[in-house]
């Protein structure tokens, strides 16, 4: 009898703890679904509330915004129309090339050009360096001049170094510099960037609305350069319903282009089309820009004819007089120049 009690004792005991096991199975595997069904929701909940607080940031920040405006419009009526025409997305971008080498008045020029370009919308400054290190002085220019900009240097192969003592027009000068820029921009870009691509030399006068007249270019697009060619002005010189008519210069009129650097524009599609169109050192003299163009199987007759039928002159081929500084150059031969941490 005592036995047989042991014994049931036993199996109770036994069927007891595996019950308390398994009871506590479950109650871990629920508690462990709890925990994950809770946690999921806390994070649903977050983001909903992480969503809300953007929008209601954002109303706040538009409502923000047409106050502005309001107050702007009402001192000046015509803002609000200038500061959407400057962050217009759908505007094209130029593209603009600068070959610049080392002089005293580099920082001079590039300061005055660069101050106009402020002004452009849509705009990036392809700035090249004629040397074999970017310098300091351009750099820092750049840094901040506010300009959307590209900082690239490529030097002058030495056989086609203008000496001081040379004539001007004895070499061509900026080929390897636009090259580089247009090297860039092939790289950089693809045909689906809405983009024109202009020339611009670092010392010449630029009116805004010649960026205006070229932003529209299909193709290319030219218009008379004034003070160029020996004339008051040179390139087209009669244009009729957006087609040049008549080509105006004294010198090598048969040239395909008779243009200068600043009188034409390019759509970056062409430039992608015909990948292999550059600059050449070995054009003839004053075949720089024909060279060119005709690398872009463009004809006379394809240029659409800007600058209201081409009667006005928006961009001038200035050029800075050189400084005479016999001074400084006798204290740099003696090894004292006036400042030399001074950045002139
Ligand atoms: N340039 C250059 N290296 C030179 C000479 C000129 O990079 O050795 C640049 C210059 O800064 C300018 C462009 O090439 O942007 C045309 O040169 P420049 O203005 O002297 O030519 P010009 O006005 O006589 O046609
Ligand atoms: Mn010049």
């Amino acid at each position: 009898m005592f036995k047989t009690m042991n014994i049931f004792r036993l199996c109770t005991l036994k069927h007891m703890r595996l019950l308390l096991l398994m009871n506590t199975l479950i109650f871990l595997v629920l508690l462990f679904t709890l925990y994950i069904s809770f946690t999921h929701s806390e994070k649903n909940f977050n983001s909903g509330n992480k969503f809300d607080e953007k929008q209601l940031t954002l109303n706040i920040i538009e409502n923000r915004l047409q106050k502005l405006q309001q107050a702007l419009k009402n001192r000046f009526p015509s803002a609000v129309d200038y500061i959407d025409v400057h962050v217009k997305h759908d505007l094209p971008t130029i593209y603009a090339i600068t070959p610049t080498y080392k002089r005293w008045t580099q920082k001079a020029d590039l300061t005055r050009l660069g101050q106009t370009l402020l002004h452009v919308p849509n705009f990036r400054w392809i700035v090249v360096e004629d040397s074999n290190e970017k310098t300091a002085l351009v750099t820092n220019f750049l840094k901040f001049s506010g300009l959307q900009y590209t900082h690239l240097n490529a030097k002058t192969d030495q056989n086609y170094k203008l000496k001081s003592t040379d004539p001007n027009w004895l070499l061509p000068r900026g080929v390897a510099q636009r090259n580089k820029g247009l090297t860039w921009i092939r790289k950089n870009l693809s045909p689906h960037n809405n983009g024109i691509l202009y020339f611009l030399d670092d010392d010449n006068t630029y009116s805004l609305r010649v960026f205006e007249e070229m932003r529209s270019t299909e193709v290319a697009s030219v218009w008379p350069v004034g003070l160029s060619g020996g004339l008051k002005f040179e390139g087209p010189g009669k244009c009729k319903d957006g087609k040049v008519l008549e080509w105006y210069t004294a010198w090598k009129p048969e040239r395909p282009f008779p243009i200068d650097m600043a009188g034409f524009a390019v759509n970056l599609k062409l430039l992608f089309k015909y990948s292999e169109a550059e600059y050449s050192n070995d054009a003839p003299r004053g075949y720089l820009e024909s060279h060119f163009l005709t690398g872009l199987k463009l004809k006379r007759h394809d240029m659409e004819a800007k600058a209201d039928n081409c009667s006005k002159v928006l961009v001038w081929h200035t050029r800075t007089e050189k400084p005479k500084m016999k001074q400084e150059e006798a204290l740099i031969r003696q090894g004292k120049s006036s400042n030399s941490e001074m950045e002139v």
